[in-house]
């Protein structure tokens, strides 16, 4: 089978070109053709016959198809469901802003963290995502919002927040994040994509070393050990001060932050008490919290605190003078929010 032409970074199919004595000006002008211009032909921008013949026959240019698209009739958010060349499927969600899009990728196929609150924790992990099926998700949602939704085609966030851990797929992660990166490729500012983890200490320690200019998101959702473990199973093995201890001794440029999410579930994790710990555990750190209501999906066995409540544990936190949102849930008509992903499409309305 050929290798993806999805799957180069740069630097690796600027090896490419060398080792075969192209002209160097064949990496850029092949990147800026299926990156920049995202275009669907084969490249005629200005290389050698010889070296567009040599990509086409060593290379595949196909990327994963639509199997289905979810509108929802609520807020434009639009779920897509990938089929892969070995008929897996992951999902992945466009989330509208003032007519642009936040694309939450996945980077697994299901995942191994088993979350108890998540549904992609329930499918476990079948296998990691490759750099051109991650890279394919973007393309092909792009592709998508160029001929349904004409000059809406605004990707400007990337969230590694869809199925999987980023962290436990971290060369293909990276290799995603190098072509989004790359001022040849689609030329998204580092601040503009976010990796967002359960608390993967060896991840942890490659993205700070590796991508340090990505942002990172924690999955917090308790300062208890006992609440934490069961639900965030990987908590045992990566206890949550060791994950803040690690992070906290990371050098962030100044502007940037640390995200820590914190999903309020009813009676479990929601009280004033909690919201405390939570704001005295963060303070001084430069964070940004997302409080993210549960989503439900078919089977869950948690449920969502009511609105007051939520108000109220945002009210103590707003004491410890943190930058606190409330995420709302768009795309939930079509079980678009976090969490209620998961590669059976037979959930689906
Ligand atoms: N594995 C990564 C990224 C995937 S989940 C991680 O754990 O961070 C992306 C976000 O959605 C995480 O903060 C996760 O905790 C949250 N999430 C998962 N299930 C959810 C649910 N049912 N309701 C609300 N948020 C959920």
């Amino acid at each position: 089978m050929k290798q993806s032409f999805y799957d180069l970074s740069y630097a690796e199919l600027a090896a490419v070109v060398d080792e075969n004595n192209f002209n160097n000006t064949v990496t850029s002008v092949l990147f800026n053709w299926y990156y920049k211009k995202k275009a669907t032909v084969p490249c005629a921008g200005k290389i050698s016959k010889a070296s567009l013949n040599f990509f086409e026959q060593h290379y595949d240019f196909s990327l994963p198809d639509i199997d289905t698209v979810y509108q929802s009739k609520k807020d434009r958010a639009v779920k897509f469901l990938f089929k892969l060349k070995d008929n897996h499927k992951v999902e992945t969600v466009l989330i509208p802003f003032n007519n642009k899009y936040s694309i939450c990728l996945s980077s697994q196929v299901g995942c191994a963290m088993r979350c108890s609150f998540c549904f992609t924790g329930e499918q476990g992990l079948t296998r990691n995502l490759s750099t051109a099926e991650i890279i394919g998700q973007f393309l092909m949602a792009w592709r998508w919002l160029a001929t349904h939704r004409p000059g809406e085609q605004r990707i400007l966030n990337i969230v590694f927040m869809g199925q999987g851990e980023p962290l436990h797929n971290f060369d293909a992660v990276k290799n995603a994040c190098d072509i989004f990166l790359s001022q040849h490729g689609t030329s998204i500012a580092a601040q503009k994509i976010t990796i967002s983890t359960a608390g993967y200490i060896p991840g942890l320690k490659r993205w700070s070393r590796e991508i340090p200019g990505v942002n990172l998101a924690l999955s917090l959702h308790s300062t208890l050990a006992e609440t934490r473990n069961e639900l965030i199973p990987i908590n045992k093995k990566y206890p949550l001060d060791q994950v803040l201890e690690y992070i906290d001794q990371i050098p962030l440029s100044k502007k940037q932050f640390v995200t820590y999410e914190y999903i309020l579930i009813d009676n479990v994790n929601d009280s004033p008490e909690d919201a405390k710990e939570l704001g005295g555990l963060l303070v001084g750190k430069s964070a940004y919290i997302n409080l993210i209501p549960f989503n439900p999906f078919p089977g869950s066995r948690y449920s969502s605190p009511d609105l007051d409540k939520v108000e109220r544990f945002k009210a103590e936190l707003d004491a410890f003078k943190i930058p606190t949102l409330i995420r709302g849930a768009k795309g939930d008509d079509v079980l678009a929010a976090c969490g209620q992903l998961n590669s059976n499409d037979q959930h689906n309305c």
